[in-house]
């Protein structure tokens, strides 16, 4: 990663450096997202559900009451001028928007707003084998928070202080990931990633109101497995809380997301999952998933934004 987009240009990344007094830093107020581009076997590639992801980030821009001075038109042609820049077409995008320069103790000023994206290559989040095989998981001691104290819909920067120690600490004890439990004791997502399971026949995953990001995989793999149902052998598709006792006793369990896409779970607190190894609904939503996100099945319009040649 050479070049950022800053601001409606593109820049050396030394040159975004923000400054020490950034209000953002000191408080967490800032809003951001993660995107992928796939490159597809015609040549293009495409940008998967941008238009959700950059809705999302104005919508947790809103709740934090952040006034982003960039349109969504802009933003858009920012996340492919930045992909062009660094020559990728298999890429990772960060938008942040982030307030500037807070006087000391400013906590209730409200310093303008910034906006970058920015653009890596990037391989399997947790890894290749992870994709393949299935990954570990430690049920986590960190809890995602209520709604009286949490805005779980938000992907707002200060919010990730629990997904990050949690992810710490599984990776410090020979995990892949960590799950949060809710207040309830409901397991509710991983650090980074929405949780599914499919059980008797059944793929359940959380709801919307539980203290889950509502992510774009979750809901691209919810309408996958609606369309394909007869064929994956499933006879409903419910989104309610699962209690950890169900979890362990599932059939299979996976995470989606935008940077983990479908990833299996082998192993949940030193319990095997099923087999142990990726299973066949899993498997079928994985490759109905990547069929889609690399161009190789029709998207619904708007999920795929394609963009061109390389720019050199
Ligand atoms: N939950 C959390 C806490 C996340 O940070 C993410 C990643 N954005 C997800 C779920 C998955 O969301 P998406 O599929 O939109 O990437």
């Amino acid at each position: 990663m050479t070049r950022i987009w800053k601001d409606g240009e593109i820049i050396a990344i030394e040159n975004a450096r923000p400054s020490i007094l950034t209000h953002t830093l000191h408080y967490g107020v800032g809003v951001f997202e993660g995107i992928r581009s796939y490159a597809a076997e015609d040549g293009s590639a495409g940008i998967f559900r941008l238009h959700d992801h950059l809705r999302r980030l104005f919508e947790s821009a809103k709740v934090c009451g952040m006034e982003v001075p960039y349109s969504h038109a802009e933003l858009v042609q920012g996340c492919i001028d930045v992909l062009q820049a660094n020559d990728l077409q298999d890429g990772y995008l960060r938008p942040l928007a982030y307030h500037d320069d807070g006087n000391l103790g400013g906590l209730g000023s409200v310093p303008p707003v910034h906006v970058a994206v920015a653009a890596a290559p990037w391989g399997a989040y947790l890894g290749d084998e992870g994709l393949s095989r299935g990954i570990r998981v430690q049920i986590s001691s960190f809890r995602r928070g209520s709604h009286e104290a949490y805005l779980s819909k938000a992907k707002i920067c200060g919010q990730y202080v629990i997904s990050t120690l949690a992810k710490r600490q599984a990776l410090a004890n020979g995990w892949d990931e960590a799950l949060l439990t809710d207040t309830e004791g409901y397991v509710a997502e991983g650090t980074g990633e929405n949780l599914f399971m499919v059980r008797h026949g059944a793929l359940v995953t959380p709801p919307v109101s539980a203290s889950i990001l509502p992510g774009i995989t979750r809901d691209t793999i919810l309408r996958l497995a609606q369309q394909q149902a007869g064929e994956l052998q499933l006879q409903h598709i419910e989104e309610r809380n699962i209690p950890r006792d169900e979890l362990l006793v599932a059939d299979e369990v996976f995470l989606t997301g935008t940077a983990a896409e479908v990833t299996p779970v082998r192993e949940v607190d030193g319990v095997t999952i099923g087999e142990g190894r990726a299973g066949p609904v899993t498997g079928g939503l994985q490759s109905a998933f990547f069929d889609l996100v690399k161009g190789v099945s029709t998207a619904p319009k708007g999920w795929r934004t394609v963009f061109g040649a390389l720019v050199r």
